[in-house]
Parts: structure tokens; C-alpha cells; sequence
């Protein structure tokens, strides 16, 4: 029989999916709402208030990221500025080239732009990665082509964690492009899930375009920057009024802006000691599961500099994922399966599967996401319950019938 749920306990571990807002961002954002309203391109006095908080935002983020306020685009989130630096580069430079690297495990924000693009007669090829979720630089690198117009590569995984070597495929792309004379392949990277944890230095990356959003960094949702190097020219998706220097037409959302600003300079300045602490929490965590459930496997790298220090992702064999979430949400812990975007589906993530995971291990995955607000005490809380709701699913479920209803799914 399984423990009564303890009422009014939440333990939240799904910060991958999303954050809470720090205090501190919302008392940065709260007059932007309120007294300091005006539209930054008004010339009246109340305009250019929101005008300079948006300068002194770009100011921030620019130094944050080691380039320029000019570089910064602001939008409406991280699915926005991946869509932005897809299709703003393909259609810009559609004429010289129609070939675009990217790899299995991107986010669906980039996915889909690319699935759309290929319907438009573009080549994409999707470079695979390891067991552990790594890509391959040099596998990236031997896919240029003369037409590569664009390479795109996630900085950290959403799912897995698996931090890939973006730094070492930029310099191998400069390499490529001053052995053969020519500005191609621009390089794109998606760092929604590493802005909280990683380095964001453009320079040291080596990267030409980044996406950055505010709902993984404890700041507002639905907003989002896209870093533009200098001379790299987009075809703007959204037309109007000509803000964002004629690249993202509509009033800037200036609380939201300033959020994402104060949240990206509070995540910077904390990442190195936050990120020590979950994956403290995420080592405690896994060696409990281990010691106290058997049958468990650690998707991913193993916790260590190559792995999203609050990403732990296992699956429990024999047991199904959608299942285990419900149960605990039942006692107020709440995480994720194969990835939150694909909840309404069956299908088993696309990460796990990229990975080579056999289909019955994706199906019995869970994601654990730690974040600030985390302690030793949630993890306390979370193993009083977990072994005996993996056990009491593993005697329910005569998993094999479960797993055969999926099978329209199995490759
Ligand atoms: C969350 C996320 C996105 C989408 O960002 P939104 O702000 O929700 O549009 C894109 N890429 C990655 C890696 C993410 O984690």
C-alpha cells in the first residue's frame, strides 16, 4: 500500500519546463507596468523613459553575453528567436546556398522551422549523437558543403543535459570559412536551457546567432533575445512599424524586457554557485534511486562538467513515465517525461531515441530539473515516496500489454 499524500507539500522539478519569477525581477519589471508605461518610440518625455530602460536592458544583456547592445534583438521568446535566426538566415541568403547542418536532439522551436524549410526544398541534414546525447564537432564539420548556409547546434540539452562542444564547432566553422575564403556557414546555437548555468561569452563561443529566453531563468515568460553578430544579415519574420532596427517590427514588451535583463544578470552572476548545489542534489538524488530501486538506468552523461548541473534524467524500467508523473504529482512533487512539449503524444522522445535508447526505456523515463529553490529536503521528501510508487506500478501494469499498445510507435 502506498503512503496517504502529504497535503500542501510541493516539490517542483521541472525546471527545464519553466521557472518561477525571482522577487527581484518583478520589482524590476512592476513600474513598466504601471507609472513608466510610455512606448519607447514616443518623443514626449514618458517615451524616452522607456526608451532609455530599454537601452540600459540591451546594455546588461550585451555585456552578459560579451557583445554589443546593437547585437541584441528582443522577442517574444525562445521558440520566436529560433524561428528568427532559422528562416530570418534562410531567407536572406537563400540565393548562394540552400543546405543547413543541424543535429536529432534540438528543440522543437528548431525542429519545425527546419521540417518547414525542407518542405520549401532545402536540404537538411541532422547530424546524430552519442549514447550519452553528445554531437560530434568533427561529425559536424566533415557536413559542410559549399551550400551550407547555416549551422545550428543546442548548447545544452533540455532533456539530458548533454552539453555540447559549441565552442570547439565554432572555431572548426571560422577554420572552414578562412580555408575557403567565404563568410559561410553562419553558426546558430540555442541556449534557453545553459543561459542559467554556462558561459554565454559570443567571443569564446565562436557563435553568429544565439537564442536566449526569460521563462528558464526566473524571469518572465514569452520573452526573448536573439544575439545578431555584427554584418550578419536576417530577413525579418514579423513587418510593421520597423522597432528592433527594422528586424522584429511591434512595441517592444518593455516590463517583460527589463525582466529578462535583471534575470539574465541575477543567473550569470550565480551560476557557477547554483549550479555546484543541483548537481549536488542531482548526485544525492541519483544515488538514492540506485540504492533504492532496482532496475534503473541514467540517461545522459553521467553528472559531471558534461552534464546541465540540474538535469537528471533515469529511466525505471518496466514502469510507465506518464504513470510515475501522475503519481507524483498525487504527493505534490511535480517532473516531467521525455519532454514536456510532446506530453499530449505517445511518442517517445525524439532525444532518448536519437540516443539509441531502446523504446522500453523511453517510455519508463522521468526528467528531474532542480532549481534554486531546491534542497536537500526535496530530494528527502521525493525518495520517501518514489520506490514505493515505482513498486506498486511495477506490480499493477503488466507492462509488456502497455508497451504493445504503443507499438504503432516502434520503429
Ligand atoms: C524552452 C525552450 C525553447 C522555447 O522557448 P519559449 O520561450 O518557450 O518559446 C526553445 N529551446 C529550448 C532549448 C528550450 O528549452
Amino acid at each position: 500500500m502506498l503512503p496517504k499524500p502529504k497535503k500542501n507539500r510541493n516539490v517542483y522539478l521541472d525546471h527545464a519546463a519553466t521557472t518561477a519569477m525571482d522577487e527581484r525581477v518583478l520589482k524590476a519589471m512592476r513600474p513598466y507596468f504601471l507609472e513608466q508605461f510610455g512606448n519607447p518610440s514616443s518623443l514626449y518625455n514618458l517615451g524616452r523613459t522607456a526608451n532609455r530602460a530599454l537601452a540600459s536592458a540591451r546594455a546588461t544583456i550585451s555585456a552578459a553575453l560579451h557583445a554589443l547592445p546593437e547585437n541584441i534583438i528582443f522577442t517574444s521568446g525562445g521558440t520566436e528567436s529560433d524561428n528568427l535566426a532559422i528562416y530570418g538566415i534562410a531567407r536572406a541568403h537563400q540565393s548562394r546556398g540552400q543546405h543547413i547542418i543541424s543535429t536529432l536532439i534540438e528543440h522543437h522551436a528548431v525542429l519545425g522551422p527546419l521540417a518547414d524549410l525542407k518542405k520549401d526544398g532545402w536540404d537538411i541534414t541532422y547530424a546524430g549523437v552519442n549514447k550519452e546525447g553528445f554531437v560530434s564537432a568533427d561529425e559536424i564539420i566533415k557536413k559542410i558543403r559549399k551550400d551550407t548556409t547555416l549551422v545550428s547546434v543546442m548548447y545544452g540539452n533540455n532533456e539530458v543535459g548533454s552539453i555540447q562542444p559549441i565552442a570547439e564547432i565554432g572555431r572548426a566553422i571560422l577554420k572552414y570559412r578562412k580555408e575557403n575564403n567565404t563568410a559561410y556557414p553562419y553558426f546558430h546555437t540555442d541556449a534557453c536551457q545553459a543561459a542559467g548555468a554556462l558561459t554565454l561569452d559570443v567571443e569564446k563561443l565562436h557563435v553568429d546567432l544565439m537564442t536566449i529566453n526569460g521563462s528558464k531563468i526566473y524571469g518572465p515568460k514569452g520573452a526573448g533575445i536573439l544575439y545578431l553578430r555584427r554584418g550578419v544579415k536576417i530577413k525579418p519574420m514579423i513587418l510593421g512599424g520597423g522597432q528592433e532596427k527594422r528586424t522584429r517590427s511591434g512595441t517592444e514588451n518593455v516590463p517583460a524586457i527589463i525582466g529578462l535583463a535583471e534575470a539574465l544578470k541575477l543567473a550569470q552572476a550565480d551560476r557557477i554557485k547554483e549550479g555546484d548545489k543541483q548537481k549536488k542534489l542531482c548526485s544525492m538524488l541519483w544515488n538514492e534511486i540506485q540504492k533504492k530501486i532496482p532496475k534503473v538506468k541514467l540517461n545522459g552523461p553521467e553528472i559531471g562538467d558534461g552534464r546541465l548541473p540540474n538535469n537528471l534524467n533515469v529511466t525505471f524500467m518496466d514502469v510507465e513515465g506518464e504513470a510515475l508523473l501522475l503519481y507524483l504529482d498525487e504527493y505534490g512533487v511535480m517532473c516531467s517525461t521525455g519532454s514536456a512539449c510532446t506530453s499530449e503524444s505517445l511518442e517517445p522522445s525524439h532525444v532518448l531515441m536519437a540516443m539509441g535508447l531502446p523504446y522500453e526505456y523511453a517510455h519508463g523515463s522521468l526528467r528531474f530539473t532542480f532549481g534554486r529553490e531546491n534542497s536537500l529536503a526535496d530530494v528527502t521528501y521525493l525518495m520517501k515516496y518514489l520506490p514505493a510508487i515505482v513498486e506498486q506500478l511495477r506490480e499493477l501494469s503488466p507492462v509488456s500489454i502497455g508497451f504493445k499498445q504503443h507499438a504503432k510507435y516502434k520503429k
